[in-house]
């Protein structure tokens, strides 16, 4: 997959809203969606950083952006609701959707789960994604071809010590995707996850404080996988686990 080459407009006339899309592998994969001609809705906690990447996106004369402020420890299921709402005034269907956005909580010996954070991280990998999707599939049904993409990761697919809370988030995350998977199988609705594997962000370096940044790949490098899933290319792909790696 990383040796797979898009065309330059394979995204144009295309909305694709990223979560996460102020910092790291959203960061990168708006500004690539956006470079192959899709409008993206940005969607984050932190303003200022949806702003850096807005104003990049404008400066370099890609279609204009949208911002959605949202805490999605927070959020609620109206909030999702009136986003939809939203998007299907204004862009009239969505045809694509990235569950970036996700947090690693504490990692650590199940003995000394705190359930407070816990519930944080179930909240933002699972919940918030879960609300978001139930919200958002009645405008992505209304797009000729649309396409659902969760990210997971390694310790999603096969689980490893001391990961607690992050790694069950992955499996139900998997868990989701499958359903949908299921559920949308026949429809112009496809909806797969990927494993973006070892990348130079700010949560791999709290995840692995020991670790060289420089050894690893950056979000730039493995974009290939999600520029494919985002574009026609994938069309007949449903229920698939993809690696970014
Ligand atoms: P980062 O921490 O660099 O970026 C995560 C993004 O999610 C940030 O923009 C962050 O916002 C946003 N976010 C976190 N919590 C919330 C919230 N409550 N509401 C809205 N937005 C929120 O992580 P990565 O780029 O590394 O990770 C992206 C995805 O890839 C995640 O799902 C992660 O689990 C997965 N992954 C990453 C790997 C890696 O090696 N980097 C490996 C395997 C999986 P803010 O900028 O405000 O903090």
């Amino acid at each position: 997959m990383s040796e797979y080459q898009v065309a330059a407009d394979a995204l144009k006339g295309k909305t694709i809203l990223v979560t996460g899309a102020g910092d790291g592998i959203g960061k990168a994969a708006a500004m690539a969606y956006a470079a192959h001609g899709a409008t993206v809705i940005l969607l984050g906690r932190t303003v200022k950083k949806l702003e850096a990447v807005y104003d990049a996106i404008v400066e370099a004369g890609y279609p204009q952006p949208a911002i959605v402020p949202l805490d999605m420890k927070g959020a609620t299921e109206q909030n999702y609701k009136d986003m939809a709402e939203t998007i299907a005034e204004q862009f009239g269907h969505l045809d694509g959707l990235l569950h970036n956005a996700s947090l690693l909580g504490v990692l650590g010996p199940f003995e000394h789960t705190d359930f407070g954070s816990f519930n944080d991280v179930m909240q933002v990998n699972v919940t918030a994604q879960a609300m978001m999707t139930k919200a958002l599939l009645p405008v992505l049904r209304q797009a000729p071809k649309a396409s659902i993409v969760f990210t997971s990761s390694g310790v999603g697919r096969k689980g490893r010590a001391y990961w607690n809370a992050y790694a069950i988030s992955k499996f139900a995350t998997e868990g989701m995707m499958q359903v949908l998977a299921h559920e949308c199988e026949g429809s112009q609705v496809r909806v797969n996850s990927i494993n973006p594997g070892a990348t130079r962000t700010g949560m791999r370096a709290n995840a692995y404080p020991a670790e060289n940044p420089m050894d690893l790949k950056t979000p730039e490098e493995i974009l290939p996988v999600y520029l494919y899933l985002m574009s026609d290319d994938s069309s007949a792909e449903n229920g698939g686990q993809f690696s970014a790696q």
